[in-house]
Protein backbone atom coordinates (compact mmCIF):
# COMPACT_ATOMS: atom_id res chain seq x y z
CA UNK A 1 0.00 0.00 0.00
CA UNK A 2 1.15 3.31 -0.87
CA UNK A 3 -0.18 6.79 -1.11
CA UNK A 4 -1.29 8.25 -4.33
CA UNK A 5 0.23 11.66 -5.55
CA UNK A 6 -1.38 14.11 -8.09
CA UNK A 7 0.51 15.17 -11.13
CA UNK A 8 -1.05 18.52 -10.16
CA UNK A 9 1.10 18.24 -6.75
CA UNK A 10 4.26 18.14 -8.93
CA UNK A 11 6.93 20.86 -9.98
CA UNK A 12 9.59 18.89 -11.92
CA UNK A 13 13.08 20.55 -11.64
CA UNK A 14 16.46 19.48 -12.59
CA UNK A 15 17.68 16.35 -13.98
CA UNK A 16 19.93 14.21 -11.39
CA UNK A 17 21.23 11.79 -13.90
CA UNK A 18 19.87 8.15 -13.64
CA UNK A 19 19.46 4.81 -11.53
CA UNK A 20 19.71 1.34 -13.06
CA UNK A 21 16.17 1.10 -14.18
CA UNK A 22 15.04 4.79 -13.88
CA UNK A 23 15.71 8.57 -14.59
CA UNK A 24 16.55 10.93 -11.46
CA UNK A 25 15.18 14.41 -10.81
CA UNK A 26 14.92 17.11 -8.33
CA UNK A 27 11.50 18.52 -7.75
CA UNK A 28 9.09 20.43 -5.57
CA UNK A 29 5.72 18.71 -3.79
CA UNK A 30 3.19 21.60 -2.80
CA UNK A 31 0.52 19.29 -0.49
CA UNK A 32 -2.66 20.77 0.11
CA UNK A 33 -3.41 20.00 3.85
CA UNK A 34 -7.00 20.83 4.42
CA UNK A 35 -7.39 24.52 3.36
CA UNK A 36 -3.13 25.05 3.53
CA UNK A 37 -0.47 24.48 1.53
CA UNK A 38 2.66 23.30 2.01
CA UNK A 39 6.04 23.23 -0.33
CA UNK A 40 8.62 20.95 -0.05
CA UNK A 41 11.65 19.44 -2.13
CA UNK A 42 11.51 16.08 -3.36
CA UNK A 43 13.47 13.06 -5.49
CA UNK A 44 11.57 11.92 -8.33
CA UNK A 45 11.99 8.61 -9.73
CA UNK A 46 10.65 7.97 -13.41
CA UNK A 47 10.35 4.64 -14.11
CA UNK A 48 12.36 4.16 -17.35
CA UNK A 49 9.79 3.05 -20.53
CA UNK A 50 12.28 0.52 -21.60
CA UNK A 51 11.55 -1.36 -17.85
CA UNK A 52 7.34 -0.60 -17.77
CA UNK A 53 7.22 -4.32 -16.84
CA UNK A 54 9.23 -3.72 -13.54
CA UNK A 55 6.43 -1.29 -11.99
CA UNK A 56 5.02 -3.73 -9.54
CA UNK A 57 8.97 -3.73 -7.98
CA UNK A 58 8.58 -0.07 -7.62
CA UNK A 59 5.47 0.28 -5.92
CA UNK A 60 6.47 -2.77 -3.58
CA UNK A 61 9.59 -1.14 -2.72
CA UNK A 62 7.48 2.53 -2.69
CA UNK A 63 4.89 0.02 -0.36
CA UNK A 64 7.51 -1.05 1.94
CA UNK A 65 9.21 2.33 2.68
CA UNK A 66 6.07 4.36 3.44
CA UNK A 67 5.09 1.56 6.27
CA UNK A 68 8.05 1.77 8.49
CA UNK A 69 9.25 4.76 9.90
CA UNK A 70 13.08 5.82 11.27
CA UNK A 71 15.01 8.50 11.13
CA UNK A 72 17.37 6.66 8.86
CA UNK A 73 15.62 5.51 6.52
CA UNK A 74 14.16 7.70 3.81
CA UNK A 75 11.11 8.99 3.29
CA UNK A 76 8.63 7.66 0.28
CA UNK A 77 5.45 10.06 -0.24
CA UNK A 78 4.65 7.94 -2.26
CA UNK A 79 3.87 7.23 -6.24
CA UNK A 80 2.53 9.62 -8.85
CA UNK A 81 1.28 7.54 -12.80
CA UNK A 82 1.13 10.10 -15.32
CA UNK A 83 -0.02 8.88 -18.62
CA UNK A 84 2.28 5.31 -18.82
CA UNK A 85 4.49 6.99 -16.71
CA UNK A 86 5.43 5.68 -12.80
CA UNK A 87 7.01 8.09 -10.27
CA UNK A 88 8.26 7.39 -7.15
CA UNK A 89 7.99 10.75 -4.84
CA UNK A 90 10.39 10.86 -2.19
CA UNK A 91 12.39 12.78 0.38
CA UNK A 92 15.06 14.89 -1.12
CA UNK A 93 18.19 14.51 0.14
CA UNK A 94 21.09 17.49 -0.30
CA UNK A 95 24.32 15.72 -0.45
CA UNK A 96 23.01 13.02 -2.34
CA UNK A 97 24.61 9.16 -2.71
CA UNK A 98 27.14 8.13 -0.22
CA UNK A 99 29.43 6.04 -2.96
CA UNK A 100 29.70 9.51 -4.85
CA UNK A 101 30.47 11.55 -1.87
CA UNK A 102 33.21 9.14 -0.84
CA UNK A 103 34.67 9.22 -3.97
CA UNK A 104 34.72 13.35 -4.22
CA UNK A 105 35.88 13.19 -0.60
CA UNK A 106 38.43 11.11 -0.49
CA UNK A 107 41.06 13.35 0.59
CA UNK A 108 39.14 16.25 2.73
CA UNK A 109 40.23 15.81 6.69
CA UNK A 110 36.19 15.60 7.22
CA UNK A 111 35.76 12.52 5.80
CA UNK A 112 38.23 10.59 8.64
CA UNK A 113 38.07 7.45 10.19
CA UNK A 114 35.42 8.32 13.21
CA UNK A 115 33.38 9.64 10.17
CA UNK A 116 33.20 6.42 8.60
CA UNK A 117 32.31 4.68 11.31
CA UNK A 118 29.40 6.94 12.67
CA UNK A 119 27.88 6.23 8.81
CA UNK A 120 28.78 2.41 9.64
CA UNK A 121 26.84 2.62 12.97
CA UNK A 122 24.08 4.32 11.48
CA UNK A 123 23.47 2.03 8.68
CA UNK A 124 23.62 -0.51 10.97
CA UNK A 125 20.90 1.14 13.60
CA UNK A 126 18.47 1.23 10.67
CA UNK A 127 19.50 -2.74 9.52
CA UNK A 128 18.79 -3.49 13.29
CA UNK A 129 15.22 -1.81 12.64
CA UNK A 130 14.39 -3.70 9.50
CA UNK A 131 15.63 -7.16 11.56
CA UNK A 132 13.41 -6.08 14.24
CA UNK A 133 10.37 -5.98 12.17
CA UNK A 134 11.53 -8.96 9.90
CA UNK A 135 11.49 -6.61 7.18
CA UNK A 136 14.14 -7.50 4.01
CA UNK A 137 15.33 -4.19 2.24
CA UNK A 138 17.05 -6.65 -0.69
CA UNK A 139 19.65 -3.31 -1.65
CA UNK A 140 22.12 -2.31 0.60
CA UNK A 141 25.22 -0.79 -1.04
CA UNK A 142 26.99 3.12 -0.64
CA UNK A 143 24.78 3.94 -3.78
CA UNK A 144 21.29 3.43 -1.25
CA UNK A 145 22.86 5.26 1.31
CA UNK A 146 22.08 9.49 1.21
CA UNK A 147 23.94 12.26 2.98
CA UNK A 148 21.55 14.56 4.92
CA UNK A 149 24.64 16.29 7.34
CA UNK A 150 27.80 16.18 6.41
CA UNK A 151 28.36 16.67 10.10
CA UNK A 152 31.83 19.18 11.36
CA UNK A 153 34.77 17.46 12.89
CA UNK A 154 35.61 20.73 14.30
CA UNK A 155 32.14 21.25 16.88
CA UNK A 156 32.22 17.41 16.82
CA UNK A 157 28.87 17.20 14.76
CA UNK A 158 28.23 13.93 13.61
CA UNK A 159 27.20 12.80 9.71
CA UNK A 160 23.68 11.62 9.04
CA UNK A 161 22.60 8.93 6.87
CA UNK A 162 19.21 7.46 5.45
CA UNK A 163 18.80 4.66 4.05
CA UNK A 164 17.08 4.51 0.15
CA UNK A 165 14.32 2.00 -0.73
CA UNK A 166 15.80 -0.96 -2.78
CA UNK A 167 14.48 -0.20 -6.01
CA UNK A 168 13.51 -3.27 -8.74
CA UNK A 169 13.93 -6.22 -6.61
CA UNK A 170 16.51 -8.84 -7.60
CA UNK A 171 14.06 -11.33 -7.59
CA UNK A 172 12.43 -10.11 -11.15
CA UNK A 173 15.79 -9.79 -12.71
CA UNK A 174 16.38 -12.01 -15.37
CA UNK A 175 18.24 -15.12 -14.14
CA UNK A 176 21.42 -15.07 -16.37
CA UNK A 177 21.40 -11.16 -16.76
CA UNK A 178 24.16 -8.86 -16.64
CA UNK A 179 21.86 -6.54 -14.41
CA UNK A 180 22.00 -9.05 -11.87
CA UNK A 181 25.62 -10.25 -12.22
CA UNK A 182 26.53 -6.26 -11.52
CA UNK A 183 25.02 -7.03 -8.20
CA UNK A 184 28.02 -9.37 -7.45
CA UNK A 185 29.09 -8.26 -4.67
CA UNK A 186 26.63 -6.78 -2.51
CA UNK A 187 24.26 -9.51 -3.12
CA UNK A 188 24.51 -12.32 -1.71
CA UNK A 189 26.34 -15.75 -3.40
CA UNK A 190 22.82 -17.34 -2.53
CA UNK A 191 20.69 -15.55 -4.12
CA UNK A 192 22.49 -15.40 -7.34
CA UNK A 193 21.05 -19.10 -7.96
CA UNK A 194 18.14 -18.15 -6.97
CA UNK A 195 17.00 -14.97 -5.98
CA UNK A 196 13.91 -16.28 -3.67
CA UNK A 197 16.72 -17.02 -1.05
CA UNK A 198 16.49 -13.14 -0.78
CA UNK A 199 16.28 -13.01 3.27
CA UNK A 200 17.37 -11.06 6.55
CA UNK A 201 20.69 -13.17 6.34
CA UNK A 202 21.27 -12.05 2.21
CA UNK A 203 20.89 -8.13 3.58
CA UNK A 204 23.82 -8.59 6.24
CA UNK A 205 26.19 -9.80 3.51
CA UNK A 206 25.26 -6.59 1.45
CA UNK A 207 26.00 -4.98 4.92
CA UNK A 208 29.75 -6.46 4.66
CA UNK A 209 30.44 -5.46 1.18
CA UNK A 210 28.62 -1.94 2.10
CA UNK A 211 31.33 -1.76 5.17
CA UNK A 212 33.98 -2.10 2.98
CA UNK A 213 32.68 0.19 0.45
CA UNK A 214 32.81 2.63 2.98
CA UNK A 215 35.98 2.55 4.37
CA UNK A 216 37.68 2.05 1.13
CA UNK A 217 38.50 5.46 -0.55
CA UNK A 218 35.77 5.32 -3.12
CA UNK A 219 36.39 1.83 -4.53
CA UNK A 220 33.57 -0.20 -6.07
CA UNK A 221 34.66 -3.46 -5.34
CA UNK A 222 35.36 -6.02 -8.08
CA UNK A 223 34.82 -3.15 -10.34
CA UNK A 224 37.64 -4.71 -12.76
CA UNK A 225 35.93 -8.35 -13.21
CA UNK A 226 33.77 -9.12 -16.03
CA UNK A 227 30.55 -10.62 -15.27
CA UNK A 228 32.25 -14.17 -15.77
CA UNK A 229 34.62 -13.60 -13.51
CA UNK A 230 32.43 -12.27 -10.85
CA UNK A 231 30.27 -15.53 -11.21
CA UNK A 232 33.34 -17.03 -10.57
CA UNK A 233 34.28 -15.30 -7.50
CA UNK A 234 31.55 -16.69 -5.67
CA UNK A 235 31.75 -20.28 -6.97
CA UNK A 236 35.36 -19.99 -5.76
CA UNK A 237 34.41 -18.69 -2.55
CA UNK A 238 36.62 -16.11 -2.46
CA UNK A 239 36.93 -12.78 -0.29
CA UNK A 240 37.43 -8.99 -1.45
CA UNK A 241 40.97 -7.39 -0.23
CA UNK A 242 41.18 -7.60 3.47
CA UNK A 243 40.96 -4.13 4.99
CA UNK A 244 44.43 -3.76 7.22
CA UNK A 245 42.61 -2.60 10.11
CA UNK A 246 42.28 -6.19 11.20
CA UNK A 247 39.25 -5.90 13.56
CA UNK A 248 37.16 -4.44 10.62
CA UNK A 249 38.26 -6.80 7.96
CA UNK A 250 37.69 -9.77 11.05
CA UNK A 251 33.76 -8.14 10.91
CA UNK A 252 33.29 -7.81 7.18
CA UNK A 253 34.33 -11.34 7.72
CA UNK A 254 31.57 -12.57 9.69
CA UNK A 255 28.73 -10.52 7.42
CA UNK A 256 30.59 -11.85 4.62
CA UNK A 257 30.22 -15.73 5.81
CA UNK A 258 29.04 -18.09 1.97
CA UNK A 259 27.11 -19.88 4.85
CA UNK A 260 24.28 -17.26 6.04
CA UNK A 261 23.01 -18.72 8.95
CA UNK A 262 27.06 -18.27 10.69
CA UNK A 263 26.57 -13.97 9.78
CA UNK A 264 25.31 -12.31 12.82
CA UNK A 265 22.41 -10.23 13.54
CA UNK A 266 22.62 -6.48 14.18
CA UNK A 267 22.47 -6.46 17.58
CA UNK A 268 26.12 -8.44 17.32
CA UNK A 269 27.07 -5.86 14.24
CA UNK A 270 26.41 -3.11 16.34
CA UNK A 271 27.91 -4.19 19.42
CA UNK A 272 30.89 -4.80 17.43
CA UNK A 273 31.11 -1.82 15.52
CA UNK A 274 30.83 0.07 18.88
CA UNK A 275 33.84 -1.84 20.17
CA UNK A 276 35.65 -0.89 17.22
CA UNK A 277 37.84 2.40 18.34
CA UNK A 278 39.41 4.50 16.34
CA UNK A 279 42.91 4.44 18.51
CA UNK A 280 43.28 0.96 17.14
CA UNK A 281 43.03 2.28 13.62
CA UNK A 282 45.48 5.26 14.72
CA UNK A 283 48.17 2.67 15.51
CA UNK A 284 48.13 1.66 12.02
CA UNK A 285 49.34 5.42 11.48
CA UNK A 286 52.30 4.93 9.37
CA UNK A 287 49.93 3.59 6.67
CA UNK A 288 48.11 6.55 4.39
CA UNK A 289 44.39 6.79 4.74
CA UNK A 290 43.62 5.57 1.64
CA UNK A 291 45.20 2.08 2.79
CA UNK A 292 43.20 1.05 5.34
P1 LIG B 1 18.78 1.45 -7.67
O1 LIG B 1 17.42 0.84 -7.59
O2 LIG B 1 19.78 0.66 -8.42
O3 LIG B 1 19.26 1.89 -6.32
P2 LIG B 1 17.86 4.12 -8.17
O4 LIG B 1 16.75 4.37 -9.12
O5 LIG B 1 17.51 4.14 -6.73
O6 LIG B 1 18.59 2.78 -8.58
P3 LIG B 1 20.35 5.33 -7.65
O7 LIG B 1 21.42 4.87 -8.56
O8 LIG B 1 20.23 4.72 -6.29
O9 LIG B 1 18.97 5.19 -8.43
O10 LIG B 1 20.47 6.90 -7.47
C1 LIG B 1 20.93 7.68 -8.53
C2 LIG B 1 21.42 9.03 -8.02
O11 LIG B 1 20.31 9.83 -7.64
C3 LIG B 1 22.26 8.93 -6.76
O12 LIG B 1 23.61 8.78 -7.08
C4 LIG B 1 22.01 10.25 -6.07
O13 LIG B 1 22.93 11.20 -6.53
C5 LIG B 1 20.63 10.63 -6.53
N1 LIG B 1 19.60 10.38 -5.50
C6 LIG B 1 18.90 9.24 -5.32
N2 LIG B 1 18.00 9.39 -4.33
C7 LIG B 1 18.13 10.66 -3.87
C8 LIG B 1 17.47 11.45 -2.86
N3 LIG B 1 16.46 10.95 -2.14
N4 LIG B 1 17.87 12.72 -2.68
C9 LIG B 1 18.87 13.25 -3.42
N5 LIG B 1 19.53 12.58 -4.39
C10 LIG B 1 19.17 11.30 -4.63
MG1 LIG C 1 18.86 3.62 -5.26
Amino acid sequence: MFHKIKKEELTWGESLGQGSFTKIFKGKREEYIDCDSHQMDVLLKVLDHTHRNYSESLFEAASIMSQISHKHLILVYGICAVNKDNIMVQEYVKHGALDIYLKKNKNKSRVNISWKLEVAKQLGYAMNFLEDKRIVHGNICAKNILLTREGDAMTGLPPFIKLSDPGISITILPIEGKLRIDRIPWVAPECIGNPRNLSLESDKWSFGTTLWEIFSPGDLPLNSLEPSQKLQFYQDYLRLPAPKWSELAHLINQCMAYQYSLRPCFRAIIRDLNRLITSDYELLSDLPPSEI
